[in-house]
């Protein structure tokens, strides 16, 4: 129990106002004191359910899976283990294997899986229009098995660094990011996705087992604030949102005033081009937690998880909209040479026994860069922050690669591949060069794994390999191993 967790009398007051019958208020209040239970969800575009569960088992961690997520777990792990080694910092984590995720905090892109699930993988177009730290959208990119195009969108410039690093560690290669107030969507790109994930800034409520003062500032005043970005933020997706594609709303907030209403404002404001998709089957026992409307309002004495609202909408048919907006300016990249694309290819080949890359090779200055083909129809629509992987910087003797061609397509090779030991391993995230058991012929470029999943590059030199990884990915503290 935490009884440091600030929980203020008149947000008890407003709760009570709209707590539904079947709950009890001591209850809320106890589960608001208790901590969370730790949750993960394994990243499968990097490895499988069942290998993450024999890791897990190898390490002694107990798991226990998320009712409502075949990739989501609860973990407990030692205590001596989870004081020495923070989850950040073993191998899993680092791999990218996994993503330290709050179990409700999976219900949006599920929300979207049976969609994702039935389309043509690589024709649709997705808009996550509120991505950092990037859970969801990794979550997204998985689902869509690297497939189609995910645009992720933040608009603080701090929280898109964070953003755009998470995608590198998790091998998301079918994205590209953006910085705008997400309201610009419905002027710019009206009607261009599929689907859409606005899990939308909100007053936070639900995270309090989290963050012991996370109702500090709270108010009906801010409550009321928020709400009328969220507004804006709702119509702007609906108007980006393809007649026939779905909208999910979602908040880790509790108050009608940031949830039922927002989506009332949705439904008044485009009438019968909108429909409420119900939650109610999204997974067993959903219906503990579905409101008359068919929205899930997940309180946390609930499935013992933090609070959480989640609505799905559909999109009818075309709205009107008359201020369409066009971008300025001209696309900053130009295509990748086929002289060059060949030459590379076959370094590719040679090297790593690559086939092919999935993708549009496109060059900007000195960078070698990857993008989804799907990006060509929305690619001047917007101006992007990153668009797609980052392969290379070419020289006049070729292309020499990042770090990132390793994370998002390593799987891919089979040849000059060198899975760490945990030694190694340390050595790597350090920024130290590998010593190898016993000197090699190799030459050239290798792609490191770890868990079996591709991690960074380095260059064969003999004893050792030498270390690749970027200087800000270099991690500190204990690493990996504890005992
Ligand atoms: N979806 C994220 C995840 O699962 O990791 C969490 C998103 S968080 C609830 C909401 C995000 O919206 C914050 O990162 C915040 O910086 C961003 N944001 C705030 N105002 C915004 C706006 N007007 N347009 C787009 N994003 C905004």
């Amino acid at each position: 129990m935490d009884k440091n967790t600030y929980i203020p009398e008149n947000f008890i007051e407003d709760v009570k106002t709209y707590l539904p019958e079947h709950l009890n208020l001591d209850d809320f209040i106890d589960h608001c004191q208790k901590p969370l239970r730790l949750s993960i969800r394994v990243n499968t575009l990097k490895m499988s359910v069942d290998d993450f569960k024999l890791e897990a088992k190898a390490l002694g961690w107990q798991i226990t899976p998320v009712p409502w997520c075949p990739e989501g777990f609860w973990i407990s792990r030692s205590e001596e283990e989870q004081a020495n080694l923070p989850i950040g910092n073993t191998a899993l984590h680092l791999s990218g294997c996994i993503y330290v995720q709050e179990a409700s905090s999976m219900l949006p892109p599920l929300a979207l899986r049976s969609e994702i699930e039935n389309m043509d993988t690589d024709q649709y177009a997705v808009l996550d229009m509120a991505a950092a730290p990037g859970s969801k959208t990794s979550q997204l990119c998985a689902l869509m098995n690297n497939q189609g195009l995910l645009i992720a969108n933040e608009f603080s410039s701090s929280r898109l660094k964070v953003l755009a690093a998470n995608m590198k560690r998790m091998g998301v290669a079918n994205c590209a990011l953006s910085h705008f107030d997400g309201k610009i969507f419905g002027d710019y790109m009206y009607e261009c996705f599929d689907h859409i994930q606005l899990d939308a800034p909100c007053s936070g409520e639900g995270t309090v087992r989290k963050d012991a003062n996370a109702l500090k500032n709270w108010s009906i005043e801010s409550n009321v604030d928020i709400s009328d970005v969220q507004k804006s933020l709702i119509k702007s997706a609906f108007l980006a949102l393809k007649p026939g594609g779905s909208l999910v709303y979602s908040t880790c907030t509790l108050t009608p005033l940031e949830n039922q209403q927002v989506c009332s404002f949705l439904l008044e404001e485009f009438a019968d081009a909108v429909e409420v998709t119900p939650l109610d089957d999204l997974f067993d026992n959903a219906s503990q937690a579905t409101t008359s409307e068919g929205y899930l309002h997940v309180w946390p004495q609930i499935f013992d998880s933090e609070g959480f609202f989640i609505a799905k909408f559909k999109k009818r048919h075309s709205v009107e909209h008359h201020n369409q907006q066009q971008k300025k300016g001209a696309f900053p990249f130009e295509a990748f040479p086929t002289k060059a694309q060949n030459t590379f290819s076959s370094y590719l080949k040679k090297q790593f026994k690559i086939k092919q890359l999935p993708g549009t090779l496109m060059q900007r200055d000195k960078e070698l860069w990857l993008f989804p083909d799907k990006l060509a129809d929305v690619q001047n629509k917007i101006k992007y922050a990153r668009l797609g992987v980052k392969i290379g910087a070419i020289h006049k003797n070729g292309v020499r690669l990042e770090h990132e061609l390793a994370t998002a397509f390593g799987h891919l090779a089979t040849e000059n591949v060198h899975a760490l030991t945990e030694k190694q391993a340390v050595d790597y995230f350090q920024g130290k060069d590998v010593r190898l058991e016993k000197p090699t012929n190799e030459t050239g470029e290798v792609i490191l794994t770890l868990c079996g999943a591709p991690v960074g590059l380095g260059k064969w030199q003999k004893a050792k390999i030498k270390n690749n990884l970027p200087r800000d990915l270099i991690a500190q503290g204990q690493l990996i191993t504890w005992v």
